[in-house]
């Protein structure tokens, strides 16, 4: 469907320019295009990418009306495959300053899909809000802009002059207004499902499964039931923030042992 196509390319801005998984009709595979530069950053856009392609193939079978996914669930199967991959290749790594590079640019990739995100969600219901009440000047949008990101980046951070623009750099606030929401909502949620996947939980990986052949056709309350988790309990949003808190912890750890 047409209606995929904007949605998987920008998916793919935040993991790597021009790459993507696209579904085209469910009767053929999809296509994955990723750039293959042999960095370990390649190796998870590649997983994030047969993420979203066995997701795709997954849910064919719901035919090509229903088979794509809800933003909810739009990079679940995406960012839970590069979470499979990057425990794997951590795993393999002995080397404590391999580990150490690996661990910090994955807090990084998390900190920018939660913290991130959720801040220009911010500026988009500011800016939107504000719209009602009359047109808005560009300064007007540099203002929000900064307001919004001096508080999520916090003291340590000091913002330039001539950042008051970069709210212009992102296509999202064009072309898919809040679609930033489903970077945040979606990484969360894999951080619960994998809490849930590393307490080795019987039947995970059929309940799993189910959930990526629903394809669109439910909620993700009801995807997410079968596996106890529920995205309206502020535990949920824990469980999968500790997991971020846990990595970060790992690092800190090997810096002190360092
Ligand atoms: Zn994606």
């Amino acid at each position: 469907p047409v209606s995929c196509l904007p949605e998987q390319f920008l998916c793919c801005d935040r993991i790597a320019p021009h790459a993507f998984a696209h579904p085209t009709v469910p009767s053929v595979h999809p296509y994955v295009l990723v750039n293959y530069m042999g960095k370990p950053r390649d190796v998870m856009t590649l997983a994030h990418e047969l993420g979203h392609g066995v997701h795709q193939v997954l849910a064919g079978a719901q035919g090509a009306l229903m088979a794509s996914t809800p933003l909810t669930l739009a990079e679940t199967a995406s960012v839970f495959g590069e979470m499979l991959t990057f425990r794997a290749l951590l795993d393999q790594t002995k080397d404590k300053r391999e580990r150490k590079a690996m661990l910090a640019q994955k807090v990084e990739d998390m900190i920018n899909t939660v913290v991130r995100q959720i801040a220009f969600y911010e500026f988009e219901r500011k800016v939107h809000t504000a719209r009602k009440d009359g047109e808005l000047t560009a300064d007007d949008l540099g203002e929000m802009w900064l307001s919004v990101q001096t508080e999520s980046l916090g003291p340590a951070i000091r913002i330039s002059e001539g950042y008051e623009t970069y709210w212009a750099y992102i296509p999202h606030f064009i072309h898919s207004p809040f679609y930033v929401y489903a970077y945040a909502f979606g990484d969360c949620l894999v951080n619960s499902l994998y809490a849930v996947y590393q307490k080795a939980e019987k039947g995970f990986q059929e309940k799993y499964f189910e959930l990526l052949k629903a394809g669109g056709t439910k909620h993700h309350s009801e995807l997410l039931a079968p596996f106890g988790l529920d995205a309206t309990d502020p535990s949920f949003w824990a469980q999968g923030l500790s997991m971020i808190e846990g990595l970060i912890d790992e690092l800190e750890a090997l810096d002190k042992a360092a």
